[in-house]
């Protein structure tokens, strides 16, 4: 039962659970998408908001860059490097550098490559380099490719290391240059250099986001040019980095980006933006990816307000959905056994047994097909009547009181019953009825089934009869005579008051002489006819029972002495006026005592007595007379 319960349970849940699982996962992914478009437009618009920070950035340096070169005190300072002149230059240089976080150096290179004049910035500190202190930078490669700008032009270069005196600085710090060309009239004297602290810049930007947006910097290599880490960084520069690369270390995001130059990429721990920073006019022609990268908070702890109130409400529908099916499946499997049981009851109404069904009056309220089969009454006939109109009159009031009595006591009764069809004919039935009771106890319904046996019954009662009748002449048989005298010897030890039987036995006088004349089939039909006239002749209680060839004996209940030789005379006399053969019987009569061989044998010798005494006459041998002899 509770398997079916739990297999109706999982079908109705999938039913009925089905639409709101995939109208929920619907709304969730819809909500989900909602809110993954709203990121995407913000983290789109960070990296707006980046770019143009840099763009800024950029020409605010550039602009910078251009002011100071054109500047006077610059031009002052060349034309005559006196100690005041390179002092003026030097506080307007701090200005800028103070005014600007993100340039660290600030320096003018004559045209052979030496450094005339030099400040650096760190950590608002300013740091001018002595004269004797000043390098040669003829040989870096900036400056090489500072030559090549024309007047005006801006140079971009880097981001590289910071060599000073010919060393790499430790630990290494990636650096950005801009630089522009010197001119009095048509005459360069050399180039101004702002070195750019890369971490300034990204620090300015981080701060101009609304999130907590990282923000890196990638060559078209995938090395890193900065990042707050900065032990990551320049890996194209330092081979002990070389690993750090983004191609190596997020190879999807890699990819997306070199087919596409600006847009988004989620993977399962960050959220990534980038674009492609191309510097060009003033700038050589330069470029590399700025991404800004932030955890990705689509996990589910993080979920949004609207989304945990999506899924609270599927688990609450789900809880609803669960009740329901619970209940649905309890019905479902009530009533699959409720209609079985009706089914079984059906089956069983219809089976092999007729079937008559009354109420607490003994009403009947239902019959089924078989009954209306056997007993021929149409259901519409009975309902309403009582079961006595199949009484058959076969059966003592008595029967039907103990077979109440047994229903009244036991709720049951079995038995067999003869009653009548409706045409008249006689139904024997094994009947089987039992009560119903309801749940006080009490006698509701009474339910009689019964199958026929009439045939069965004919068919016992044929054979019983074989074993018990004689075949020639119809008379009870040898042992039918013996089991009747037994019992009636019975009665006379047990019950006194009833009154004095008599045996009585016959014999045919001279028949061997008949067999001689007429041959044996005549012989055999005056037994025949002895037999019937004995047992027609005689009253119907008499017991007549053929016991040997031609002898008879007939066992006379509740008749003295007296009587029995007045009814055993006119038995003989019936046969010797028997037309046909002539015949004359002897016969010899006793009553019956308490012990069969001695009233057998007095019967016997009275028969004797009458075939000594001539034939053809009955004596009488009482129990009386015996017991005076004796
Ligand atoms: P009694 O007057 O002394 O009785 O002379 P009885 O000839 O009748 O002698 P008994 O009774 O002793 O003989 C019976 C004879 O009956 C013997 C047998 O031949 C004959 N008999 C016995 N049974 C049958 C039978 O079933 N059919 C025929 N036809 N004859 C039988
Ligand atoms: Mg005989
Ligand atoms: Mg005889």
């Amino acid at each position: 039962m509770i398997y079916k319960q739990i297999k109706y349970f999982l079908v109705t849940i999938l039913l009925i659970g089905i639409t709101p699982v995939f109208y929920f996962w619907g709304l969730y992914h819809t909500e989900l998408n909602a809110i993954q478009y709203q990121r995407q437009n913000t983290a789109k618009h960070q990296l707006n908001v980046s770019q143009k920070e840099i763009y800024s950035i950029a020409s605010e340096l550039g602009t910078s860059l251009k002011l100071l070169s054109d500047n006077r005190m610059l031009l002052q300072f060349i034309q005559d490097p006196s100690t005041k002149n390179r002092a003026l230059l030097e506080s307007l240089w701090s200005l800028t550098a103070t005014n600007y976080a993100y340039i660290s150096q600030i320096r003018f290179i004559g045209i052979d490559g030496k450094e005339i004049s030099r400040l650096d910035e760190k950590n608002s500190q300013i740091n001018i380099t002595s004269i004797h202190q000043l390098q040669d930078k003829s040989q870096r490669d900036y400056f090489l490719y500072a030559q090549t700008l024309k007047a005006d032009e801006l140079g971009f270069f880097g981001i590289d290391l910071e060599v000073e005196h010919g060393q790499v600085i430790m630990p290494p710090r990636p650096s950005l240059r801009i630089f522009t060309p010197v001119e009095i009239g048509e005459e360069r004297k050399g180039y101004l250099f702002f070195n750019l602290d890369l971490y300034e810049i990204i620090s300015k930007l981080e701060d101009s986001l609304e999130g907590k947006d990282l923000v890196e910097f990638v060559n078209e290599k995938g090395y890193y040019l900065a990042s707050k880490d900065g032990s990551k960084t320049l890996g194209h520069l330092i081979p002990e980095r070389r690993s750090y690369n983004l191609s190596i270390e997020s190879p999807e995001l890699w990819e997306k980006i070199k087919s596409q130059n600006s847009g988004i990429f989620s993977t399962k721990e960050n959220a990534y933006s980038y674009t492609k920073l191309i510097f060009d006019g003033d700038f050589a022609s330069r470029s590399f990816y700025l991404i800004l990268s932030s955890p990705n908070t689509l996990q589910v702890t993080n979920l949004d307000h609207k989304l945990t109130f999506i899924i609270y409400e599927s688990i609450m529908a789900m809880i609803v959905i669960i009740f329901i099916s619970v209940l649905i499946a309890r019905y479902i499997a009530k009533h699959r056994t409720t209609s079985l049981e009706s089914q079984l009851a059906l089956a069983a109404l219809n089976g092999m047994s007729a079937l008559v069904i009354t109420d607490k009056n003994n009403r009947i309220i239902k019959v089924n097909e078989e009954f209306t089969r056997l007993s021929g009454w149409e259901e519409d006939e009975v309902l309403g009547l009582s079961p006595s109109i199949f009484k058959s009159g076969e059966h003592k009031k008595s029967f039907y009181s103990s077979m109440w009595a047994a229903i009244q006591s036991n709720g049951l009764w079995e038995g067999e019953i003869t009653n009548k069809r409706k045409d008249g004919t006689l139904l024997t039935e094994i009947l089987r009825i039992q009560a119903i009771c309801n749940y006080d106890g009490k006698m509701e319904y009474f339910i009689a089934s019964f199958v026929d046996i009439t045939a069965r019954k004919e068919l016992e009662n044929r054979l019983r009869d074989l074993s018990e009748k004689d075949v020639l002449t119809q008379c009870w048989n040898r042992r039918k005579f013996e089991s009747e005298f037994l019992s009636i010897v019975d009665e006379e030890q047990t019950n006194n008051e009833i009154g004095k039987s008599c045996l009585a036995i016959i014999d045919i006088d001279h028949f061997k002489r008949i067999n001689d004349q007429y041959g044996h089939d005549v012989g055999d039909k005056v037994i025949t006819q002895v037999g019937s006239i004995l047992d027609s002749e005689g009253r119907k209680s008499d017991f007549v029972a053929r016991i040997g060839g031609e002898e008879f004996a007939i066992i006379l209940p509740n008749t003295t002495l007296k009587e029995a030789d007045i009814i055993l005379n006119r038995l003989r006399v019936a046969i010797n006026l028997y037309e046909g053969v002539k015949i004359t019987i002897s016969g010899g009569l006793t009553d019956i005592c308490i012990s069969s061989e001695s009233s057998y044998k007095r019967a016997d010798l009275a028969l004797y007595e009458s075939k000594t005494s001539g034939r053809n006459q009955i004596s009488s041998f009482s129990s009386a007379e015996m017991e005076q002899i004796a």
